[in-house]
């Protein structure tokens, strides 16, 4: 019989279902299972699994108290696509208790549906053309915003693959900013202030690894958006839920007029949310004469909506984030002590459950920076740790993300590993023919 994935790249472009999936030196994997912090393939090879899907699985893999929630919910109701069920309610309320910035809140089924929506709404209520997003920040897939991840403001358009396709005035009106760096925001407000709908930012920029926020940026986002009448939307996809439940709203105070949600929300299962300022969600309100549509068939389905409902609960009643921080901060410092006795140069860089160690001096303040990274090293190492059973996505600069379920044995043997992984990926040659060394197409998910 020929190859699972030989067969996928018969029938599905390039044998996958999304960018990233298929990866340079890894293109037959099949995944077969997945339990707790690790998956196995069709080849019978068994993975501690710090990639977690780009995220949404904060508890673990198919997490048996989600599940069991899903399953009730099969029992009960399924997708009736008018009215409301009270799980829908029920989830609402609990966003609309836990996130500061959320007052109301409409469900998507994806983060993209969530941003879009969120650029739709703030162009509706403003008026306003132009967009600012800042550099290493991910927004989904769609025109909304223009989807360069990394490109300079000249070489929004020209450069950057992942935004082919889109019309050029989509591009022309995203202005793309260096992230951290208060003083190119307050000149874009000066110069085009009266014609910025929104300003749109991961607030840790996890798709290019992890860059902090320093609070004098975030503070003067707020302060420009609130001067300018701009909606400033904290896109929290990742963070949400992961590093705090209130998201990074609530470690930083700062307070964002939109929020988007997506991933840990649901420990996997397709949930998105886009919630925020009353007066700007009811524009949304399917009243007749509501300037902003939203729609969407499966929005509220009754199966994901138990997912985030038993999702949050555990991560509310179970003490989830004491222990993922707790692991990632014994990786964190595990790691710096191994490349630092290997004398290689690293940073090592996260928040909470996520870390991500640069072959490169610090500090990392800007895209810019992780230039320096050395993608070579980078996913060298990364492909020599598949061969102790560990996966972190071998991939640049992408972060890696601990679960509920992963144990300090696993941390044990990631920092065992890490050391013979890295001795042996410095003298690795490799052929990086179709692995992005510099963002672009490869620096996002
Ligand atoms: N925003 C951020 C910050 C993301 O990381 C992602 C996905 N990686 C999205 C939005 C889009 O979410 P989705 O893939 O669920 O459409």
């Amino acid at each position: 019989m020929k190859h699972l994935a030989e067969r996928a790249r018969q029938v599905i472009p390039g044998g996958v279902n999304s960018g990233q999936r298929s990866i340079p030196g890894l293109t037959d994997l099949v995944i077969t299972e997945a339990a707790g912090a690790r998956f196995r393939d069709s080849q019978g090879r068994e993975y501690v699994d710090y990639h977690a899907a780009f995220g949404p699985p904060l508890l673990g893999h198919n997490d048996p108290d989600v599940g069991a929630a899903v399953a009730e919910a099969g029992r009960t109701v399924d997708l009736c696509g008018v009215g409301v069920t009270a799980g829908e309610v029920e989830l609402a309320e609990t966003l609309a208790e836990l996130v500061p910035s959320v007052e109301k809140v409409l469900l998507t089924s994806t983060g993209s549906e969530a941003t879009f929506h969120a650029l739709r709404v703030a162009r509706a209520a403003t008026g306003r053309r132009l967009v600012v997003k800042f550099q290493g920040c991910y927004h989904g897939w769609h025109d909304a915003v223009s989807l360069n991840v990394i490109s300079a403001p000249e070489k929004v358009g020209t450069h950057d693959p992942i935004s082919t396709g889109i019309l050029p005035e989509v591009l022309e009106a995203t202005l793309v900013l260096p992230f951290n760096d208060e003083q190119a925001v307050r000149r874009a407000f000066a110069e085009h202030g009266d014609d910025i709908a929104a300003v749109i930012l991961e607030p840790v920029p996890h798709n290019v690894g992890c860059l902090l926020p320093e609070q004098e940026f975030l503070r003067t986002l707020r302060e420009e958006c609130t001067r300018a009448g701009s909606v400033l939307i904290f896109d929290e996809v990742i963070t949400g839920f992961r590093h705090h439940l209130g998201g990074w709203q609530a470690i930083s105070g700062i307070t964002p007029d939109l929020t988007t949600m997506g991933k840990a929300i649901a420990n996997g299962y397709p949930v998105g949310a886009l919630g925020g300022r009353a007066d700007l969600m009811e524009l949304f309100s399917s009243r007749p004469g509501g300037p902003a549509f939203f729609a969407g068939t499966y929005n509220g389905h009754p199966a994901v909506v138990a997912a985030a409902l038993a999702t949050l609960r555990k991560l509310r009643e179970e003490p989830v984030h004491e222990h993922v921080f707790r692991l990632g901060e014994r990786i964190r410092t595990g790691l710096a002590e191994v490349f630092a006795s290997l004398d290689i140069p690293a940073l090592v860089s996260g928040y909470g459950s996520v870390f991500v160690g640069y072959f490169m001096t610090g500090p990392a303040r800007t895209y810019d920076d992780l230039l320096r990274n050395d993608a070579n090293m980078f996913i060298g190492y990364r492909r020599r740790l598949l061969e102790h059973g560990i996966f972190e996505l071998p991939l640049n600069l992408k972060r890696s993300h601990v679960s509920y379920a992963h144990t300090d044995a696993d941390v044990d043997h990631l920092l065992e590993s890490a050391a013979t992984a890295a001795e042996l990926a410095r003298g690795d040659v490799l052929d990086l023919t179709g692995a992005s060394t510099m963002g672009g197409a490869d620096a996002h998910r």
